[in-house]
This record gives structure tokens, C-alpha cells and sequence, in this order.
């Protein structure tokens, strides 16, 4: 295999008695999307912060393009682009403006129109950044990372606060670099954007990393588990609910509860017999294959929303 583009080593951060990092490790490839999936406080921010250049670790190593992100200087600026978890430029900017303020300090002149047609700007060149909605806000922080051409891209909770329809936009521009080969290390904390975007994925919890592999070795990890999501007349406690034949863990989730069988017949049937005992009634069922959160779980015994 050839040399990872982004090489972490034992990364140990502390910020006074918080550890946010303890001993983290993990390699990418050349054009790898890669993704730290976990709950807020796992450490996600402070480990791509490092990577940035932003950061000193107390311990460990960290290379990007084969450099020291402390010490590459402009060598190693040119390689990466940053999206931030907040981006904020002055009301009365323009959007053609901010993207040549870019360019300029990059000392680089790619074709800035197609840039922003690429990442639907090219109507808004003209636009002041205050009257930019979130999406596009968001879309314009990706342009400013992309005006060097970088080898390398950064992305702290690219869809973090962007609604559903967004997000999904900025996961289309999203599989557009990857299709076209950038490296990408994304942070996320939504399940469904490291599934459909990263071809490998490190849950983080507590500044470890608990689990790394593809999404579908990920989820082999739980695969002898199916969920099965029940929405009931009657609330009922969820111990009752724990003890039915085949279920490994039962909790709570905003409207039902979401159970994990090892023998999801014969919990099912014992699941109709309980609530015909109790005089309580199904209103739906759902039994789908295991996800990332599951393996979470199954790891950590929390949610990641917990
Ligand atoms: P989030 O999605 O909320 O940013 P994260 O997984 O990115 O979460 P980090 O931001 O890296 O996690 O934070 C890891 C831990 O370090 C948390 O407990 C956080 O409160 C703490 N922390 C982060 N930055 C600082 C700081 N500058 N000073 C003190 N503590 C910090």
C-alpha cells in the first residue's frame, strides 16, 4: 500500500483535567473520504484541528502530505482546505469577492467562475454574504477551501444545523470531490452522512476510537442483531419490553421504543402475547438491518444522541 496521505499516531490532547484525546491512531489513503463519527465532546474537532495545523498535540504524531501540520508553512496551506464548524465573513462581502480575497492569498487563479457554478454561486456572485441562506453560507465555505485546488479537504460538521433538504445538497458536492478523487476527512456526529458518504468510518467516544472499517464491516460488527422499532397505544415500561424472547436491549426513542432481537420471530410473537395480556395495542412495526448507531450502541451502551 502506498504511503496514507493523513498518518495519526498515539495523539494525546488534554485541555487542563479534560482529555479530549487519549492515544487516537488511524491512516488515509489518497482519495479516501474518511469519517470520525461520534457524539458531541468525543474529541472529533480537537483531532482535525490538529491535522489543520491549528493545534499542538501534547503526544503523538501527526503527517498530512507526508509534513508536520505545525511545521509544513506554506507548503503544507497550499496542500489542505479547512471547512470550519463555523465560518463567518463580513456582512458586506460579496460572494465573487470572497472567493478572489481567497484565491489571491492562496497566490492561485483557477477558473473562480466555475467554481461557483460548480457549487450553485454562480448566481450569487454578486450577493452580499448577510443575505446568504445557511446552505449557501455553507456552500460558499466550501468554495474558499476548494480555491487552491488542495489535495487534502477538512470537514468539521459540514451539515451540522442545515435541514434535510440542504444537507442533502451538500452531500451531492460532497460526492462529486470524492467521485473526482479528493481526500476528504469529514467529522460527523449524523449516522446517515457517514454511511452514504465515507468509504471508511472511526467511531469516537471519549477520545478513543472504539471502532474503524467500512460502513458495511461496521455494521457486520452488529449483524448477529436486528432492530425492531414498535410504536404502542399505550406507553408501557420498557423492562417488560427487555425481558421478550431474543431481545439483547430495549430503549426508549421519541415516540416508541427500539429493540434489539437476536430471534426476532420468536420476539415478535412474544412481543403480541405480552400486549394482549396487558390489554395494549400495536400501531407500528418496523424491523430493519443494524446501523452505525447500532454498533454504537452496542459499543458504548448510549446512544449518540444520549
Ligand atoms: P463537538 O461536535 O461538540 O465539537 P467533538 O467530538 O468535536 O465535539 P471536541 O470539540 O474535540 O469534540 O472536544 C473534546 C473535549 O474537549 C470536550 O470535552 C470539550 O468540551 C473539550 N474541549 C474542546 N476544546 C476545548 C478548549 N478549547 N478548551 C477546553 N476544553 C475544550
Amino acid at each position: 500500500m502506498s504511503e496514507p496521505i493523513i498518518y495519526v499516531e498515539q495523539l494525546r490532547k488534554s485541555y487542563g483535567s479534560v482529555e479530549a484525546l487519549r492515544g487516537v491512531s488511524f491512516q488515509v489513503q489518497e482519495g479516501e473520504v474518511f469519517g470520525l463519527l461520534g457524539p458531541n465532546g468525543a474529541g472529533k474537532t480537537t483531532t482535525v484541528e490538529i491535522l489543520e495545523g491549528m493545534r499542538t498535540a501534547d503526544a503523538g504524531q501527526a503527517r498530512v502530505c507526508g509534513l508536520d501540520p505545525r511545521r509544513g508553512g506554506v507548503a503544507f496551506q497550499q496542500q489542505i482546505g479547512a471547512v470550519l464548524q463555523q465560518t463567518a465573513l463580513p456582512d458586506k462581502l460579496r460572494v465573487g469577492e470572497a472567493v478572489e480575497l481567497f484565491a489571491r492569498l492562496y497566490g492561485r487563479r483557477r477558473d473562480l467562475g466555475a467554481l461557483l457554478e460548480r457549487l450553485g454561486l454562480a448566481d450569487k456572485q454578486h450577493a452580499f454574504y448577510n443575505t446568504l441562506s445557511g446552505g449557501q453560507r455553507q456552500r460558499l465555505a466550501l468554495a474558499l477551501a476548494l480555491v487552491h485546488e488542495p489535495r487534502v479537504l477538512f470537514l468539521d460538521e459540514p451539515t451540522a444545523g442545515l435541514d434535510p433538504q440542504v444537507r442533502r445538497e451538500i452531500y451531492e458536492i460532497i460526492e462529486e470531490l470524492r467521485r473526482e478523487g479528493k481526500t476528504i476527512l469529514l467529522t460527523t456526529h449524523y449516522i446517515e452522512e457517514a454511511e452514504r458518504l465515507c468509504d471508511r468510518v472511526a467511531i469516537m467516544d471519549y477520545g478513543k476510537l472504539i471502532a474503524l472499517g467500512t460502513p458495511a464491516e461496521l455494521r457486520q460488527r452488529s449483524s448477529n442483531t436486528t432492530r425492531i422499532t414498535v410504536r404502542l397505544k399505550e406507553p408501557i415500561e420498557d423492562g417488560r419490553l427487555r425481558q421478550l424472547d431474543g431481545v439483547v436491549d430495549c430503549r426508549p426513542i421519541l415516540d416508541g421504543y427500539l429493540l434489539h432481537s437476536q430471534r426476532p420471530p420468536q420476539t415478535l410473537v412474544a412481543l403480541v402475547k405480552q400486549l394482549e395480556a396487558l390489554g395494549n395495542e400495536l400501531q407500528s412495526l418496523e424491523i430493519s438491518a443494524p446501523t452505525l448507531e447500532d454498533v454504537f450502541i452496542e459499543l458504548t451502551g448510549r446512544s449518540l444522541r444520549d
